[in-house]
């Protein structure tokens, strides 16, 4: 055990990991107007250097926020000297991040001699390893294409699930955002499970004889890289824009960046910051371009976490899509799917309602480009661990993801459009 732990501490050292000592996650809920306006002061005034894990919305919804230790006390004293209840969600960040690394090292080392986990955190080259792997070990079934290059030339690499001929598609992709990191280990769980099944479940072998899958595990290598090497809460891409922890583009909110619609901001320092240009981001733009020239992409679904919601379009405005009640239906019907199997409770709406309206979202892109069945997917938990979900999760994640996965795609399989 001391020999891991000084392992894990050496790669810290070496790869001069940004530690998170003594910073807490708090969870703030504004009771009235005049405290959102008040949290709005916090979110904007840089000194206090407050990380949002769930934004703020309105007074009575839960904000979850992560303060440098630094900086605890004055944001305490702020937050007590306007009212606004709050409670400790996460006591010490650096906990849970040294047990998340501990974790993987031990793992790591098991690994070396054995097969994959599914059920641990990963660093890329493992990931793309594996995808190497699915496609060798399934030759029939899986193959690998690259879509592009990240801005720091790493390449997209898609697997492609085709039991032949030109068919009609369902795209999925996961990790837009670096830190939400059971996307990641969700996706690549459910490679292995769509490869496995074909063939022997009966769902996926009448899907997967219809149409093809394309499965993007990691759409933001970069920041993954960065976030496993670097700064465990990074989330955005490493384009130059988005060098500096301050000057950002976050490339979920930039899809529709030339829309400029409400939510999104010009302030390059805020989080919802939309980008220079619309597609700004090479990642964002590698997948536009691919879904573009492949012509028959019929459902576009997105892996997030955290907070446990299954959304469809829109984000961008808040009226009632075309097709609001079939979406609603579907998504009501997958939610019951994934409870099932764990209890896991998700939240079903169009992004306006459950979130707020916000634009740049991808599924906002995709359903007003074309493709009918777009969904996002906020995975686990509601805010206990928040995006430090530990190991033992992914499994259960994964698996219960997979149950609403199943009825989305049996749905877009038996609605051709
Ligand atoms: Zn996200």
């Amino acid at each position: 055990m001391k020999s891991i732990l000084f392992f894990g501490v050496l790669i810290g050292y070496i790869f001069c990991q940004e530690t998170f000592v003594g910073d807490q996650v708090l969870e703030i809920t504004p009771r009235n107007e005049e405290q959102v306006k008040n949290l709005r002061q916090l979110e904007t005034e840089a000194h206090f250097q407050i990380d949002f894990w769930r934004p703020l919305t309105t007074a009575g919804e839960k904000v979850h926020v992560r303060i440098p230790f630094s900086r605890l006390q004055a944001v305490k004293i702020f937050l007590e000297s306007h009212g606004i209840p709050y409670s400790i969600m996460i006591e010490d960040v650096q906990v849970l991040l040294d047990k998340e690394n501990e974790e993987m090292r031990f793992h790591q080392r098991r690994e070396r001699s054995g097969t994959f986990n599914f059920g641990t955190y990963h660093t890329l080259e493992e990931i793309f390893q594996e995808m190497d792997n699915l496609a060798e070990q399934y030759p029939d079934l899986v193959s690998q294409l690259q879509i592009g290059y990240s801005f720091e030339k790493r390449p997209m690499n898609v697997l492609k699930f085709s039991t032949g001929g030109n068919k009609s598609a369902i795209w999925l992709d996961a990790g837009i955002h670096a830190r939400e990191w059971v996307t990641q280990a969700t996706a690549l769980w459910t490679a292995n499970q769509i490869a496995s099944d074909y063939g022997k479940d009966p769902s996926i072998t009448a899907l997967l004889d219809t149409m093809d899958i394309f499965l993007l595990p990691v759409t933001n290598p970069d920041g993954y890289v960065f976030s496993y090497t670097k700064n465990r809460m990074w989330r955005k891409t490493r384009s130059t824009v988005s060098g500096s922890l301050c000057v950002g583009v976050d490339p979920n909110r930039n899809w529709d960046a030339g829309f400029g619609g409400p939510g999104a901001s010009s302030n390059p320092c805020s989080d919802s910051y939309h980008g220079p240009s619309a597609n700004s981001e090479v990642e964002v733009k590698s997948i536009v371009d691919f879904i573009k020239n492949h012509g028959e992409i019929k459902a576009f679904i997105t892996l997030h976490s955290y907070s446990q919601l299954l959304m469809y379009p829109y984000g961008y405005k808040c009226t009632s899509s075309d097709d609001f009640s079939e979406l609603n239906k579907v998504a009501e019907i997958a939610a019951e799917s994934v409870a099932s199997l764990y209890g896991t409770k998700y939240k079903v709406g169009p992004i306006c309602s459950v979130i707020y309206q916000a634009s740049g979202g991808s599924i906002d892109w995709s359903y007003d480009y074309g493709i009918k069945y777009s969904f996002a997917f906020e995975l686990r938990d509601t805010g206990h661990y928040g995006f430090l979900l530990p190991a033992n999760q992914i499994l259960p994640t994964a698996e219960e993801t997979w149950k609403g996965l199943q009825k989305i795609m049996e749905h877009v399989r038996d609605h051709p459009y």
